[in-house]
């Protein structure tokens, strides 16, 4: 690799999750030349999966996309990917305070169809709530929420448990939005009382669960498609080579890695805001950015992949489908591959749980994780086929999932250093993107922006 040394690129893109990769193709495209330096030891960041001998694939990262998630929409129409729906057939199951409740609609925040059978109190405490959560995210604007508003500063000042605490006056309707934070994730996931009530509102009009982010499953998984950009950028990725310092000057930038140097004349830093803030900026980047990448932590998330020889829970005219307030698993969902026969669900632990489950032995957090799915689908959850844990957290070049989130004051007073290219240096990710932030659709639009920004200046 070391003649690579001597060559001066247009432009190194350090991260090769869906951004980088999307940036570094859009540029080559154009005819610029490109290198994209990444830590890992493979490509694709939050964005990989793997083959079970079943021949169903499982995506250790994120899954799902919906209709409204245009930019990625449009990859996945380009590489040919084949899309089906998620399954949602049979009734959903809410497993609440003990009771077990089946019921043919659905809620993520936005109810649909048949409510659960809980009390009237209970289902009109949070759905009157909802209906306060959406008016307030509505006065929100389409872009970041930044700059001396009173209005932000005023939601910014507050957590999201506090807004819940004075919103609902019912365990459940409690539960109904601390959920919505922990586990479904307004841009996060995050427990109510870590997050900013401004970046849940803000979250919920940007991304929102009513525009169906989980509608759809591709054949062969997400995690197929960062192989099918790199072959677009043969012999310009390096792998295993964690970038530790760039240097710039009027000139251009200077990249340093665990191995080696590389110039160009432009770098596009691709992850998220804390990894980047690991990385030694020489001249020192500006300090309100600097302090911007000390507050944005990764969402404590660990997800589960759990398949039996058959989809078991239709034949009881179940979806799949569970929500609730067990111990450990409060959102599980059908992911099966209709072509392939196999049953699958994708399930996760988060927020506090996440805390505590990632200290108990293997064997406690699988009989744990099993245990749960019993209790929402029947006894053969408990004889799975294959089980797969991704612990997110662990991984040292990501660190949480399914992305970063904003503590109070963090929008307000540091926001505006999210996006603002430092000199030569230019930021993507998922989480500095304006629409989708936190999804793969969000990484694309970054990628896309940091391409045509860089293009512009050659
Ligand atoms: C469990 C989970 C479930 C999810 N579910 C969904 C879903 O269903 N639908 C959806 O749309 N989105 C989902 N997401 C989110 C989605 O995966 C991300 O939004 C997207 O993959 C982020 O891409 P990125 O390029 O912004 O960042 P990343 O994928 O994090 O890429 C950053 C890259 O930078 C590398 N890197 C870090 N530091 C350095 C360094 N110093 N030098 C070199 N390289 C470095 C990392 O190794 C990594 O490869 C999920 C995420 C997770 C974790």
């Amino acid at each position: 690799m070391s003649s690579l040394n001597s060559t001066i690129y247009d432009c190194i893109i350090v991260g090769s999750g869906l951004s980088g990769l999307v940036t570094a193709r859009n540029l080559s495209r154009l005819g610029h030349s490109v290198l994209v330096i990444e830590a890992q030891n493979r490509i694709g960041g939050r964005m990989y999966g793997e083959y079970l001998p079943s021949g169903q694939w499982i995506d250790r990262g994120g899954q799902w996309v919906g209709p409204t998630q245009d930019r990625f929409l449009a990859l996945l129409d380009e590489y040919k990917i084949r899309r089906f729906p998620t399954p949602l057939e049979g009734k959903k199951v809410l497993l609440f305070d003990g009771k077990r409740y089946e019921f043919d609609g659905f809620f993520q925040g936005v109810p649909e169809g048949e409510a659960p059978k809980v009390s009237e109190k209970e289902w009109s405490d949070a759905m009157k709530a909802w209906e306060s959560f959406e008016a307030l995210s509505q006065t929100l604007p389409a872009n970041h929420p930044i700059g001396n508003d009173d209005h932000y500063k005023k939601l910014d000042s507050q957590t999201f448990a506090q807004w819940i605490e004075e919103n609902t006056h019912t365990a459940f309707g409690k539960w109904y939005f601390s959920y919505m934070s922990r586990a479904v994730g307004f841009l996060g996931p995050a427990e109510p009382n870590q997050v900013s009530l401004l970046h849940v509102l803000w979250g919920h009009k940007s991304a929102s669960q009513g525009e169906h982010p989980e509608a759809e499953l591709l054949h062969g998984g997400a995690g197929q498609i960062p192989q099918k950009i790199a072959e677009e950028l043969v012999n310009n990725i390096l792998i295993n080579e964690p970038v530790i310092q760039i240097n710039q000057n009027s000139q251009g930038v200077e990249v340093q890695t665990t191995k080696g140097k590389y110039s160009a004349k432009f770098t596009v830093v691709a992850m998220p805001p804390h990894l980047a803030g690991r990385i030694t900026y020489e001249p020192p980047i500006p300090s309100l950015r600097q302090q911007l990448t000390q507050r944005m932590p990764m969402g404590s998330c660990a997800k589960l992949l759990i398949s039996y020889d058959r989809p078991f829970w239709r034949e009881k005219g179940l979806a799949g489908i569970g929500f609730g307030n067990c111990k450990w698993i409060e959102l599980c969902a059908d992911s099966s591959d209709p072509e392939k026969g196999v049953g699958l669900i994708a399930t996760f632990v988060v927020g506090d749980r996440y805390k505590d489950w990632c200290l108990m032995s293997e064997v406690e957090r699988r009989s744990s994780v099993l245990s749960d799915l019993a209790n929402y689908f029947g006894e053969e959850a408990l004889s799975p086929v294959t089980y797969n844990e991704v612990d997110w957290p662990r991984e040292q070049w990501v660190g949480g999932g399914y992305a970063a989130f904003m503590p109070p004051g963090v929008w307000t007073t540091f926001g505006e250093a999210l996006i603002a290219p430092v000199g030569r240096i230019y930021w993507a990710g998922t989480e500095m993107a304006n629409r989708w932030a936190g999804f793969f659709d969000g990484a694309v639009r970054t990628g896309e922006s940091a391409a045509n920004s860089i293009a512009t200046l050659l």
